[in-house]
């Protein structure tokens, strides 16, 4: 076996055990306790967990899925989580071999990851994350190329946050609400950090893109079951002329009639928005993360 294959799976063990430690991470965020003092216990009968039952994967696997104490299922969101962490690990490993964009990318996958889940469990999202992942960005931007390089940071994260907020508060506009969450902002921030002025609008625009085939799907559903017909044909009408400016005919009338169709699609959701007793935000941090991940590996 060569130094390479040797690195890689080491990557790929850490990435588990990392994984590992993310779940308690997220569940703990959630529930507010701290991450280092407890040890590992199970949710529901608050027994102490032995040591072999934090093997990642494994001990999912040789526990079939279930508490050793008290029989309660274990939720496969924890096996899935450290499969993630390794793949992504070995990913990076593999684009960037051994250098500190590694150990930076490394960082930044492990933030969206922890952010991603916990919104769309709970649509709660830690800004410390979000603020260290911002601060790591123009770090990274120093290393790369000095001053030069934190100015580009600290612009992209303005840029970030200022057109964040333009689209959450173009809600109040219509529905007298954010269009969207808090922590989208800080996301959107930390991102423009990382990756520039240069590059930050295309990462948002690339997360539009992202949310339309992971959220709009569900959100859409949910709108067709409550008997809002309006805002799923406007949908289709949409995706249409964006399938056909795509392919055929990259002109400016389409292009107009792509952003016309876009603008209302955006009324009637945020119109629609306000009818609803129930008022909740997109999770939009899953788009963000997509089109992170979009832009470090492509
Ligand atoms: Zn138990």
């Amino acid at each position: 076996m060569d130094l390479y294959t040797y690195i890689l799976i080491w990557v790929c063990i850490f990435g588990l055990c990392l994984g590992s430690f993310y779940n308690v991470v997220i569940l703990r965020s959630l529930s507010g306790e701290s991450i280092v003092f407890p040890p590992s216990k199970c949710p529901k009968c608050n027994h102490k967990l032995y040591f072999w039952h934090n093997i990642p994967v494994l001990s999912y696997i040789l526990l079939r899925g279930k508490c050793y104490f008290c029989k309660e299922k274990i939720s496969i969101q924890y096996p899935i989580i450290e499969l993630a962490t390794m793949i992504l690990f070995g990913l990076s490993f593999i684009k960037f071999g051994i250098s500190y964009k590694t150990l930076f990318v490394l960082f930044w996958l492990s933030c969206l990851l922890i952010m991603t889940v916990t919104d769309i469990k709970e649509k709660l999202v830690d800004c410390n994350i979000a603020i260290a992942m911002g601060v790591s960005g123009i770090i990274y931007a120093w290393l790369i190329n000095g001053w030069h390089g934190v100015l580009h940071s600290v612009l992209g994260m303005i840029a970030g946050i200022l057109i964040m907020e333009l689209v959450a508060r173009s809600g109040f506009l219509i529905a007298k609400t954010r269009a969207m969450g808090e922590a989208d902002t800080y996301v959107a921030g930390a991102l423009g950090a990382m990756f520039g002025i240069f590059s930050i609008t295309k990462v948002l625009l690339c997360s539009l893109i992202a949310s339309a085939i992971f959220i709009i799907p569900v959100f859409l559903f949910n709108r067709f079951k409550q008997g809002d017909r309006l805002t799923c044909l406007l949908f289709i009408v949409f995706a249409f002329f964006t399938v056909l400016f795509k392919l055929c005919w990259q002109n400016y009338f389409m292009l107009i009639l792509l952003v016309l169709s876009g603008i209302w699609l955006t009324y009637s959701v945020l119109k629609g928005m306000n009818n609803e007793n129930n008022r909740n935000y997109l999770p939009y941090v899953p788009a963000l993360s997509a089109a992170a991940l979009y832009f470090i590996f492509v």
